[in-house]
């Protein structure tokens, strides 16, 4: 069942989102050549517990950390620790928060220093597929079509879309009902209600979209070796333009 938030629970899906936001912000800034992941991630966790909400991720089936930190070819689902930026690299860096019950979840990638073309194409690919997909993501159009306006504009820019990890609904829980592939045929799944809140976050990979996970059991890595990047926003339906809630 997919759950439609009144108001009351959209304006806190607003809050959380709202600090997951600022958490990117706070490190975007210090993203850089020589710092840890780990720096990374405790500036989030005091952010976000500043702010009154609590690290989502953090326990999460066992997650250890507050912040998934995902460096080259690492898809998603990055462990934070000892390693260190260093120039050239790209980083996914994916955040969630809790606040009041509900939550916030969002994704953003940069460069390190001074990246290649290829790697900045892929970043800004990534991005660009979530805002080509939320344009479907409007009362009375198919789930479906999301992933499909996703799939086709990544391919076109000659990238490949992650299959195996899919974007979810959110609300009093991180993982909701219904799952929201970045791929796949038009007009197909539920019809999309105003007050849905889903997390659209489309994964591209430079090269094939295979993918594996690493013997930590989390690390999602490219399976041949090259490069990914993730883009992640929560919104919500509307009748027109959807409201992204992690965005300042
Ligand atoms: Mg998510």
């Amino acid at each position: 069942m997919i759950n439609i938030k009144s108001l009351k629970e959209l304006e806190l899906m607003r809050a959380a989102g709202n600090i997951v936001a600022e958490t990117h912000e706070k490190l975007k800034e210090v993203i850089k050549p020589g710092i840890s992941t780990m720096e990374l991630d405790t500036i989030a966790e005091e952010y976000i517990r500043k702010c009154g909400a609590i690290p989502a991720f953090k326990g999460y089936e066992g997650f250890p950390a507050s912040i998934c930190t995902s460096i080259n070819e690492q898809v998603v689902h990055g462990i934070p620790g000892a390693v260190i930026l260093k120039d050239g690299d790209i980083i996914g860096i994916d955040i969630g928060a809790v606040f009041k019950g509900y939550y916030g979840d969002a994704a953003r990638s940069y460069g390190v220093g001074t990246i290649t073309d290829i790697a900045q194409k892929l970043i800004d690919v990534t991005k660009e597929s979530f805002f080509k997909g939320i344009e479907y993501a409007v009362e009375g159009n198919r789930l479906s079509d999301i992933g499909f306006a996703i799939q086709q504009y990544v391919e076109q820019q000659g990238f490949s879309v992650v299959r195996d990890l899919v974007g979810h609904g959110i609300g009093t829980r991180m993982h909701e009902e219904p799952q929201v592939p970045n791929y796949g045929p038009k007009g197909k799944g539920p019809r999309l209600v105003s007050g849905m809140t889903l997390a659209i976050e489309p994964m591209v990979n430079e090269g094939r979209f295979h993918v594996k996970v690493l013997t930590d059991g989390w690390t999602v890595v490219t399976a041949d070796g090259k490069l990914s990047a993730h883009y992640e926003n929560t919104i919500a339906i509307t009748k027109s333009t959807p409201e992204i809630l992690t965005m300042l």
